[in-house]
């Protein structure tokens, strides 16, 4: 049985699994909290959870995958708002730690590889995933390999614009971002300004009581503008599999049937004939048995 070494890392804590390669299953698994968010304190954490887990499972010598929330460049971190981290080298000095090499992607990639591996896509070479929750998050997987773009930074669907000026202030900086109407954080800000009680996920609910109007009007904007955006990639894209995922999306089914029906009528037939949608069928595993899987 080959073995390989993952980590999913965010902005509270860390899991590492040890996940069998030929089949994602994962073997055994541990988590760290961060009490402290410096570099330093969570390469270090990171490193300590990583040794003791290969160590108990045996793990031979070999890389570890670890998909990051962040903005990347290779081994360095641009941006973690999570973390509060700009430019920092963390891969690096996690490999000089573990005494192994380190394969750092963004955790949506690496979300996107793990349903491509062992998930919803198995067997596809084309994917499009979009996961909603705290943010808007995509991976484009091409003749199954991942996207990454000149500058790495490709699939930041979430930061693709609505509007032409103005708009809502994204966590980016730019405004009328995707995100800052459609990501549970932004839209439970939304919502508070709107004076509509509750998160990200129970707006769906809201919308359909006759006397919630107005949660109706933020519900339905912010649904049918996520939904003609994913049918615009489709077109574009041409996927094999379409998987959806996070918080917000896999527990608002109205959200992904809407998806669903806008998919049908508005991509081009063409591009959307041979087309799957499926929720994510890892949960909250696909990113660390994607990043496991992708060294
Ligand atoms: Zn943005």
């Amino acid at each position: 049985m080959t073995l390989r070494l993952g980590v999913d890392l965010g902005g509270t804590n860390a899991r590492a699994a040890v996940v069998e390669r030929a089949t994602g299953r994962i073997v055994g698994s541990a988590r760290e909290t961060w009490t402290d968010r410096t570099p330093e304190a969570v390469i270090a954490g990171t490193a300590k959870l990583v040794t003791a887990l290969a160590k108990e499972h045996q793990v031979g010598p070999g890389p570890v995958g670890v998909g990051f929330a962040g903005m990347l460049r290779g081994p360095v971190v641009v941006n973690a708002p999570n973390l509060g981290w700009r430019d920092v080298d963390f891969g690096g000095p996690l490999s000089a730690a573990l005494g192994r090499d380190v394969t750092l992607v963004n955790d949506l990639s690496a979300a996107a590889w793990g349903e491509y591996s062992a998930g919803c896509a198995k067997g596809a070479r084309d994917t499009f995933t979009v996961f909603v929750g705290t943010g808007v998050g995509s991976a484009i997987i091409s003749n199954g390999a991942l996207l990454s773009g000149a500058s790495h930074v490709a699939a930041e669907f979430g930061h693709i614009k609505l509007v032409v000026e103005s708009g809502r202030l994204c966590g980016c900086g730019q405004r009328g971002c995707l995100e800052a109407y459609v990501g549970g954080a932004k839209l439970a800000q939304w919502m508070k300004e709107e004076k509509i009680e509750g998160t990200a996920v129970d707006l769906e609910t809201l919308a359909g009581r006759v006397e919630e109007k107005k949660a109706k009007t933020l519900y339905d904007y912010a649904t049918s503008n996520l939904a003609l955006a994913i049918a615009n990639q489709v077109t574009v894209l041409n996927p094999a599999v379409l998987v959806l995922g996070g918080g917000v999306l896999s527990r608002c089914p109205g959200m992904v049937q809407r998806i669903r029906d806008t998919v049908a009528a508005r991509s081009t037939v063409a591009s959307s004939s041979a087309l799957r949608i499926e929720l994510a069928s890892l949960g909250d595993d696909s990113g660390l048995v994607g990043a496991a899987l992708l060294t």
